[in-house]
């Protein structure tokens, strides 16, 4: 049976953006949420009852999944593991993208959510559900920036492989493919631009409901796919995108 009553959960890129969003809506919401990141995690706003460990981990590399599978140890068992952080540095064509840039991007965004999955699998009960955060450019491509496209095409079918394999163990395994998110990095990128309103604007009109999603807006569809309320749901890649993926044209408007 799914697991009831606090849930141990464990988010990867919880420093900010929609991994701080996620940590912090299991918390205000009384679950045991162990946070990792590049950077150590802030303290959760919303407080919450349960444990909050935050720690210092880069999913890349070998030592910093262990000291992530440790401190996940100490929590005890895994009801909910999100996979969530990204590299999202490596822009450039297919003829321009560096070896070391997409190596990077295929590393932090394809390769560490399979091997953490593989790292926590023996702490994760019958019941518990991975949750990898995808994106629409998983779905279709963006020009020039071929790295990251590959890297979210490639996570979205490894959501599907991973929802089979780990269907015997019990585990669920879903993703959300957002479309524009107004996280940190997006405000950034949208204010450090030319024409930061025309940004704006055209970050919105992507989306059929012609605004951005909140990062709240994409933790509640982690949220869901995390609990016992998608209990029959697993392999499926859901977008959280406004409507951006529901057209031919990106809402409406030819490109
Ligand atoms: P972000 O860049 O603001 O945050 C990502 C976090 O991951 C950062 O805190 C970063 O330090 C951390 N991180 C990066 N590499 C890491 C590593 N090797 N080990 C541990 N932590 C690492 O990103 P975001 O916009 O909040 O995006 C979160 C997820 O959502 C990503 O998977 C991203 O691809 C996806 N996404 C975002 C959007 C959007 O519009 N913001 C849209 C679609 C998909």
């Amino acid at each position: 049976a799914p697991p009831s009553g606090p849930l141990n959960v464990v988010v990867t890129g919880a420093a900010r953006g929609i991994g701080r969003a996620v940590a912090e809506l299991y918390a205000e919401r009384g679950h045991h949420v162990l946070s990792a990141d590049l950077n150590l995690p802030p303290v959760l706003a919303g407080g919450g009852r349960g444990k909050q460990p935050r720690i210092k981990a880069d999913i890349s590399t070998a030592a910093g999944r262990t000291r992530l599978a440790r401190a996940a140890h100490e929590l005890g068992q895994v009801h909910v593991l999100v996979n969530n952080a990204a590299y999202q540095g490596a822009h450039g064509s297919v003829l321009e993208v560096s070896e070391r840039g997409w190596a990077r991007t295929l590393s932090v965004n394809l390769t560490a959510p399979l091997l953490l999955t593989r790292e926590l699998i023996g702490l994760m009960p019958h019941g518990a559900a991975v949750v990898n955060v995808a994106s629409v450019q998983g779905l279709f491509a963006e020009q020039n920036n071929a790295a990251y496209n590959s890297s979210k095409g490639g996570l979205v079918n490894l959501t599907r492989a991973m929802a089979l394999d780990l269907a015997p163990h019990g585990v669920r395994v879903n993703a959300i493919a957002p479309g524009a998110i107004s996280t940190e990095g997006v405000l950034e990128a949208i204010a450090s631009s030319e024409d930061p309103e025309q940004t704006r604007r055209d970050y919105e009109d992507l989306h059929a409901l012609r605004r951005m999603g909140t990062p709240r807006e994409a933790a509640q569809v982690v949220y869901f796919l995390g609990s016992a309320e998608a209990s029959f749901l697993t392999g499926a890649i859901v977008p959280v995108d406004g409507g951006m993926t529901a057209s031919f044209m990106m809402a409406g408007r030819p490109v």
